[in-house]
C-alpha cells in the first residue's frame, strides 16, 4: 500500500512539475524587462532544475522501485528536499518579483503565488505537501508585507494559506484512515481466502455457490469427491443438480427437501437441512446450509454455503434411536415405541378398527429361575420369532417388559383376531431345543377390539389385560376376548380385597376340616385343614378365590399363620394317632421366619412336630419367594412331614422329589375324577404310587368321589384317600365330634359342616 502511495505521489509531483515549468518558461517572457535580471534567471533556472530533477528522481524511481517499497522511502525523503527548494525559490522568486513590479505585473504574480500554494493540496503525504506549502506561503506573505502591504490582499492570503494547510492534513487524514481500512480489508480477504482453502482441502464438509438465477457455480475439488460425480454433472439448477432429480421427486410435504424448495423460493436462509441422496446406488444424507448473497444495492445474486456428509452420524442416531425404541433381545418394539404406535392408531380407531392382543408366557418364571437365564432369554428370542411369524406385516409386535408381549393386529374382525391368537399359542407351544434340551412353554392371550372395547390406550390396553386375565384363570394357553362383564368381576374382586383386609379380626374366616381316611381300613387317618371366610352378604367365598387376593393385598401371611394356630390348637385334642394337613401359600412358604413360627406354635399348642403336615404345591417351589431347599429342609428338621400337594398339575420335574425331603404325595383330582374311565389316568395314578413307594413316600389320592375310584385305588396299593365319598370338609367341633364316635365304627357320609 506504501508503494502504492509513493507511485500516486510520484505522478502528481511530476505532473505538477510540468506545469510548474510552464509557468517558468511564461514569467521568465512575461518579466523578461524587469531589473535584478541576472538573480531572476538565477531563480528561475534554479527553480527549472529542481522542476527538472523531480521529473528525472520520479521516472528512475519508478523505473527501479521493487516491490518492497524499500526504496520508495528514499524516494519521499528526496523528494520532500526538493519540494522544500521549490517552496524556498518559489518564495524568493515572488519576493523578487514583487519588488520590482508595476501595480497590474503584481496582480498575475498574486495570482500565480495563490495558485502555485493551492497545488500543495494535490501532493500526499502531508510532510512533502507542508515542505513546499510552508516557504511557498511565507515568501508570498513577505513580498506583500514589503512591498505590496494591502490588508486585503494579506488576509485573502492568509485565508487562502490557511485554508490550504487545513486541506492539507484533513484530506491527508482521511486518505490516511481509508489506505488503513483498505489494507484490513485486503488482510482479511486473503485471511478467508487462505481459511476457506484450507477448509476445502482438509474439512469433510464442502462449500456451493450458485448464480442469481441459482445455477450452481464450479464445484470444489472436495464437492467432486463426495458427490462421487464428474464436476460438469455438478452444474445446472440447484437443488437438482446437487441432489439429483429422482431424490427430489418424491419429496413429502413438511420434509426437509420441501423446507429446502420454500427456503430458495423465497430466498431465505436455510440451516442444517438433512436431505438424502443417492450416491452410486447407496443412500446417504447430506445437510445443507445456505445463505442468500445480496449485492451492494441489495439485489440477490445467489447463495453460498455449506454441505457435509452425514450419513455415519444419521445411521448412529437412527441405531441409538432404535435402540432406545426396541427391546434390544428380541429386537420387537418396547412399551415406549407401543404406547406411541398405539396412541397413534386409537387417534383413527373410528375410522380403521384393531385388535390388540395383550400375552403372557404360562410359568415363565419357572423356566427362568430354575434353568438360568441364559435359556429364559433364547426362550423370549423364540418367542418373539413366533410371535412375527404369526402377524402381517403391517401388524405391530412388542414386549412389554418380562414375559409380558402385545401385538396390534389391523382388524376389525373378531374371528381374524381369534385366528392369529390360535396360531399364536399354537405356534409358541411347540417345543424348542436349546443347549440339549427340550422345553415347551404355553402363552395365554387377552383380546380387546377398537374402538368398541375402548377407543384410548389405557382403555384398550386394561380391557385387553382383564381378558388376559380371565384367559390365565380359565386355564392357560387360551384365549379370550373381552367382555364388559369383566369389569364387574374385577370390581368384584377389588371389593372383597378391600373386606379381606378386616375379615379377619371380625371373625369370618374360619378353618374346618376334611378328614384323610386310611383305604386299607378305612379309619379316619388325619384331617386337612381348609380356610373357609363366610362374607356377611356373599356368603360363602372359596379358598381358590380369595386366597389369591390375600396373597395380592399381602395378608396371606396373617391368614395363613391362622390357620397353622388354629389347625395346630384343635388337633392337639384330638386322638394322638391323627395328623392334622395344612396348606402353606407360595408366599408363607418362602418366608424366612416361617420355621420359627411353625417351631413356636408346634410348642405353644403342645402339638407333636410328627402329627402336623405341611402341604406344598408344586409351583410353590418355582414361584417367587419360593421356599428354599434349606426352608424346607429345617422344616423336615423340626420333625414335620412335607407333603407335595396337587401332584401331577404343575410344573413337575422329578429331580424335585430327589432333592426335597417330601414325605407324601398328593394325587391330583383331575387324575382321579376319570379314575376306571381313562386308560392312560389308570396307569399315570399306578406310576404315581409306584414311585411313591420306591421313594418312600406316602401317597394320597385326592378327590375321591365314587367307591370304584376307591377300590381301585386300593387296589392299586394308595395308603391313604380324600374326598366327598368319605367326609365333605366339616367344623373342628364336628371334626373332634366325629373322631370321637368313630374309633371303631365304619366310615359314612357327612354333609359339609359349614
Ligand atoms: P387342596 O389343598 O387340594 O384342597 C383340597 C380341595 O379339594 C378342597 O377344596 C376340598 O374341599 C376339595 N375336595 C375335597 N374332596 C373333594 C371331592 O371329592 N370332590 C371335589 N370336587 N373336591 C373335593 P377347597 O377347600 O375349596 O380348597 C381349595 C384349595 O384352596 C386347596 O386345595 C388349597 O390349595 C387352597 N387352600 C385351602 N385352604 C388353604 C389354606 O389354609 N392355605 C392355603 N395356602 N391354601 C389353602
Ligand atoms: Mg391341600
Ligand atoms: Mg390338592
Amino acid at each position: 500500500m506504501f508503494l502504492d502511495q509513493a507511485r500516486d505521489f510520484s505522478y502528481v509531483i511530476r505532473a505538477i512539475s510540468v506545469m510548474g515549468l510552464t509557468t517558468l518558461g511564461l514569467l521568465f517572457f512575461y518579466f523578461r524587462h524587469n531589473p535584478y535580471g541576472f538573480y531572476r534567471n538565477s531563480v528561475l533556472l534554479g527553480l527549472a532544475c529542481i522542476y527538472t530533477l523531480i521529473i528525472w528522481h520520479g521516472w528512475r524511481w519508478l523505473r527501479r522501485s521493487d516491490a518492497s517499497g524499500a526504496d520508495a522511502r528514499r524516494y519521499f525523503r528526496v523528494a520532500c528536499g526538493l519540494l522544500f527548494g521549490l517552496g524556498v525559490l518559489w518564495g524568493v522568486l515572488v519576493i523578487l518579483l514583487m519588488q520590482t513590479s508595476p501595480a497590474e505585473e503584481r496582480a498575475l504574480l498574486y495570482a500565480i503565488a495563490v495558485g502555485s500554494i493551492s497545488t500543495s493540496v494535490l501532493v500526499s503525504p502531508p510532510a512533502s505537501a507542508i515542505a513546499f506549502w510552508a516557504p511557498m506561503s511565507l515568501g508570498a506573505l513577505l513580498s506583500l508585507v514589503l512591498f505590496n502591504p494591502d490588508i486585503y490582499a494579506i488576509s485573502d492570503l492568509l485565508a487562502f494559506a490557511g485554508l490550504t494547510g487545513f486541506c492539507i492534513l484533513y484530506l491527508n487524514r482521511r486518505m490516511n484512515e481509508r489506505a488503513i481500512s483498505a489494507i484490513r480489508l485486503e488482510e482479511n480477504a486473503e485471511l478467508i481466502r487462505l481459511l476457506l482453502r484450507d477448509f476445502e482441502e482438509n474439512a469433510s464438509d464442502w462449500l456451493w455457490e450458485t448464480n442469481a438465477q441459482m445455477e450452481m457455480q464450479p464445484a470444489s475439488q472436495r464437492l467432486v469427491q463426495v458427490a462421487r460425480r464428474p464436476a460438469e454433472s455438478l452444474r445446472g439448477r440447484f437443488p437438482e443438480a446437487l441432489l439429483g432429480e429422482e431424490a427430489l421427486r418424491d419429496s413429502l410435504p413438511g420434509s426437509a427437501l420441501d423446507r429446502l424448495r420454500q427456503a430458495i423460493a423465497d430466498r431465505a436462509p436455510f440451516r442444517d437441512l438433512v436431505v438424502p441422496v443417492v450416491l452410486d446406488g447407496e443412500q446417504r444424507y447430506w445437510s445443507l446450509t445456505g445463505k442468500p448473497i445480496l449485492d451492494r444495492q441489495g439485489r440477490f445474486s445467489g447463495y453460498h454455503g455449506v454441505g457435509s456428509d452425514i450419513t455415519r452420524q444419521r445411521r448412529q442416531q437412527e441405531h441409538i434411536s432404535f435402540l432406545a425404541r426396541h427391546d434390544s433381545l428380541t429386537r420387537l418394539a418396547n412399551r415406549v415405541l407401543f404406547s406411541e404406535t398405539l396412541s397413534q392408531f386409537c387417534e383413527t380407531a373410528h375410522e380403521a378398527g384393531f385388535a390388540l392382543l395383550c400375552m403372557d408366557l404360562d410359568e415363565f418364571k419357572a423356566i427362568n429361575d430354575t434353568l438360568g437365564h441364559a435359556m429364559g432369554d433364547a426362550l423370549l428370542v423364540t418367542v418373539a420369532e413366533r410371535l412375527r411369524s404369526c402377524i402381517r406385516d403391517f401388524d405391530i409386535a412388542a414386549r412389554l417388559g418380562g414375559d409380558e408381549f402385545a401385538i396390534i393386529v389391523l382388524t376389525t374382525d373378531i374371528d381374524e383376531a381369534l385366528a392369529v391368537a390360535g396360531r399364536i399359542i399354537e405356534r409358541v407351544s411347540r417345543p424348542f431345543r436349546f443347549d440339549g434340551q427340550t422345553l415347551q412353554i404355553g402363552i395365554s392371550v387377552g383380546i380387546a377390539m377398537a374402538p368398541v372395547d375402548g377407543s384410548t390406550p389405557t382403555q384398550l390396553l386394561k380391557n385387553a389385560d382383564l381378558a388376559l386375565y380371565r384367559a390365565k384363570g380359565d386355564g392357560r394357553g387360551t384365549v379370550r376376548v373381552y367382555d364388559p362383564a369383566m369389569d364387574e368381576t374385577m370390581r368384584v374382586r377389588h371389593v372383597l380385597q378391600t373386606s379381606l383386609h378386616q375379615a379377619l379380626a371380625r371373625g369370618e374366616i374360619s378353618v374346618v376340616y376334611q378328614p384323610i381316611v386310611n383305604l386299607v381300613d378305612q379309619r379316619i387317618a388325619g384331617a386337612e385343614a381348609l380356610l373357609r371366610w363366610t362374607h356377611p352378604e356373599r356368603g360363602n367365598i372359596p379358598p381358590a378365590q380369595f386366597i389369591p387376593l390375600a396373597e395380592a393385598g399381602g395378608i396371606m401371611e396373617e391368614i395363613g399363620e391362622f390357620v397353622l394356630r388354629e389347625a395346630c390348637r384343635e388337633a392337639a385334642a384330638w386322638p394322638p394317632e391323627l395328623t392334622v394337613a395344612v396348606n402353606l401359600s407360595p408366599l408363607q412358604s418362602g418366608e424366612a421366619r416361617i420355621v420359627p413360627l411353625i417351631a413356636g406354635i408346634l410348642k405353644s399348642s403342645g402339638l407333636p412336630a410328627s402329627r402336623l403336615e405341611l402341604e406344598v404345591v408344586e409351583n410353590t417351589m418355582l414361584e417367587s419367594g419360593s421356599p428354599t431347599e434349606e426352608t424346607l429342609r429345617q422344616l423336615h428338621r423340626l420333625g414335620v412331614r412335607i407333603a407335595l400337594d396337587d401332584f401331577g398339575t404343575g410344573y413337575s420335574s422329578l429331580s424335585y422329589l430327589r432333592r426335597f425331603p417330601f414325605g407324601k404325595l398328593k394325587i391330583d383330582s383331575s387324575f382321579i375324577r376319570d379314575l376306571g374311565e381313562e386308560d392312560r389316568d389308570d396307569s399315570i395314578v399306578l406310576t404315581i404310587i409306584r414311585l411313591a413307594e420306591q421313594m418312600n413316600m406316602l401317597v394320597t389320592a385326592e378327590g375321591v368321589e365314587t367307591a370304584a375310584q376307591a377300590e381301585l385305588l386300593r387296589s392299586y396299593g394308595c395308603a391313604q384317600a380324600q374326598g366327598f365319598l368319605f367326609y365333605q370338609p366339616m367344623s373342628g367341633q364336628d371334626f373332634a365330634r366325629l373322631v370321637a364316635s368313630r374309633e371303631t365304627a365304619s366310615p359314612r357320609r357327612m354333609p359339609d359342616g359349614v
